[in-house]
């Protein structure tokens, strides 16, 4: 073989933040605080912390490949530690502050999170488990009062540690292929599994974030992300919008349609990236009290699917472009835009919403078939459905402290997503179903075998079922069909005893009482005919649920 003659100029993250630094230094990151005044600082600043960070870090013994965790809103120094945990060699582990304490422990402990990064409003949920992390050495806050410190074990102030840090630093990420953050996903016998991104996946994604043929944004763009820095890493777009310059509008805790309405359109964003129970709150602000958000180029979507209808909406009432993007924590996430093509350029308004509404098509870097329950490859002609299988430079191998399984990844170098779906002629891509057994509310994973694990662990249920309906605000909330011991099981008494194990946006809204669950050939509950039992009627419940719909539900 002739070998090429290039640079091996390692794909490692300091690039980022020094190319910003350098080209522009003065352009913005502006965060809202918790109390609503802004905070606003430079890239060079910027680039100044998260060298004190790294110093910072040494000074509390963090050593390369050392987890370190986040526990924290969209904010400034949580973008620090985006880039300052990396760079030192460290893992950033994101965790989701939408966690039960018991999955958080589960997950901080199966990280070996060192360090816990947290956000002063989020204190109450990590308190009531502080004490039980046997591997967390310090917490250390930000955004919190000289009290509210008092209550964690080893709680350090990020401040303080930054004033005493120096900003002469040499990076510790030389290689690579070392890992740069640790993501947990939901799985569906509800162990979460670790997803682990090294600095060239991460690179080459964020590449892939920037093509035009995916969200390309450009120094002129003013970027909100909304999506969570903890949900498979605020979609790239911090990265991506960082290497380019652009600047950065961060929303912190306010994520309610009025704040992010207001932002919108005092900001003059341009790019803003959420779930679609985010842009389904703002649709209804803004019909209630209009804003200017004009300004808006592309408001991207995804994590689940985006109504065809709020994507007209959008563009009829507002004339904004709403961008619908797929992809999964394993594939760091982004896989599929639904931008249209050229040729669409002649389509009327209702066949643009209608390419609008699909799940798009593979950006370049991502490869993608469909199979059939065999294996077999099937066709791309719209209509045939099949397992969507992916691989490419940004898509995990294996999962974090687990051998490759075949449930998750093929023999021959695939990644099994666990949708269903139809490729058409064009390359478009639209999900149909899953395989994988889980609820997606308001953009957050919940497990139906955990529900239905616990529900028949109570003494007067005998079986249970929980299947995800389509719910106009959150996308997808559980109901419940259960098979009764004895009587009739109550409700709200089910509830409360879901609620010692899970969150409270977890429990299903909806129980409905059957006779029998009905079972597929090897016996296992068949859920196929419990959605058409759905879908035809029969598990209507009499009356509106017992519980006020959607009680308890996330609020991003
Ligand atoms: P997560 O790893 O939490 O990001 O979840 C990934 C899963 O979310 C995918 O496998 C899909 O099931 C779902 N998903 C992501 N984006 C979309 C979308 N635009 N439309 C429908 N489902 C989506």
């Amino acid at each position: 073989m002739l070998s090429g003659l290039m640079m091996e100029y390692p794909l490692t993250l300091n690039a980022i933040i020094e190319h910003a630094s350098r080209m522009t230094p003065r352009k913005t990151i502006k965060t809202k605080l918790p109390d609503g005044r802004w905070h606003e600082y430079s890239y060079a600043e910027f680039h100044l912390r998260v060298r004190r960070l790294g110093n910072a870090l040494a000074q509390l013994g963090v050593e390369p490949g050392d987890r370190v965790a986040t526990f924290a809103w969209n904010n400034y120094q949580h973008l620090e530690l985006y880039f300052g945990i990396p760079c030192a060699g460290a893992v950033i582990h994101t965790l989701n502050i939408r966690l039960s304490p018991d999955q958080l422990k589960y997950i901080i402990d199966h990280a070996e999170d060192k360090i816990i990064f947290v956000d002063g409003t989020l204190l109450p949920l990590i308190e009531p488990i502080a004490d039980q992390l046997s591997t967390v050495r310090h917490f250390v806050l930000f955004n919190a009062t000289a009290e509210q410190a008092g209550n964690l074990p080893n709680a350090l102030r990020y401040e303080e540690l930054m004033a005493a840090a120096s900003d002469d630093y040499n990076w510790r990420c030389a290689d690579e292929n070392m890992a740069l953050g640790l993501c947990y996903t939901s799985g569906t016998t509800g162990l979460p599994k670790g997803v682990l991104y090294s600095h060239r996946s991460m690179m080459l994604h964020t590449l892939g974030v920037l093509q035009a043929a995916a969200l390309g944004p450009t120094e002129a763009d003013v970027v909100l992300p909304v999506v969570p820095q903890f949900h498979a890493m605020a979609w790239g777009l911090p990265y991506a919008a960082a290497w380019v310059g652009a600047s950065i509008v961060m929303p912190g805790p306010h994520l309610q349609p009025p704040p992010l309405a207001d932002m919108i359109e005092s900001e003059r964003v341009t790019i803003a990236a959420g779930v679609p129970t985010i842009w389904n709150g703002l649709y209804h602000e803004l019909r209630k009290n209009p804003r200017d958000i004009s300004s808006i180029t592309q408001l991207v979507v995804g994590g689940s699917a985006m109504p065809r209808g709020l994507i007209e909406a959008y563009e009829r009432d507002f004339g904004v472009n709403v961008v619908q993007a797929w992809g999964m924590t394993e594939m760091s996430p982004i896989g599929s835009v639904a931008k249209l093509q050229s040729r669409h350029q002649s389509l009327d308004a209702a066949g643009r919403w209608d390419i609008k509404a699909k799940q798009g098509y593979f950006v370049p870097g991502v490869d993608a078939r469909i199979v059939d329950d065999e294996g077999v490859e099937l066709p791309w002609d719209g209509e045939t459905m099949g397992e969507l299988q992916v691989r490419g430079y940004w898509v995990a191998r294996q999962y974090f402290k687990r051998a490759a399984d075949v449930e998750h990844f093929t023999s021959d170098g695939w990644f099994r997503t666990g949708d269903v779906v139809t490729i058409d002629r064009d390359g478009y891509m639209t999900i149909t179903d899953r395989t994988k057994d889980l609820v997606k509310s308001g953009g957050e994973w919940i497990s139906s075998v955990d529900l239905e694990n616990a529900l028949i662990s109570h003494p007067d249920v005998l079986e249970a079922a929980v299947i995800a309906v389509a719910d106009e605000r959150w996308g997808e909330r559980p109901l419940a069909i259960v098979v009764p011991l004895a009587g009739e099981p109550d409700p709200e008494a089910l509830n409360g005893y879901l609620l010692e194990r899970f969150p409270k946006f977890w429990l299903p809204d909806r129980y409905v009482i059957v006779d029998e669950i009905p079972k597929t050939g090897v016996g296992k509950m068949d859920k196929k005919v419990l959605r058409q039992w759905r879908a035809d009627g029969k598990l209507d419940p009499p009356s509106p649920g017992p519980f006020p719909q959607n009680e308890g539900r996330v609020g991003n």
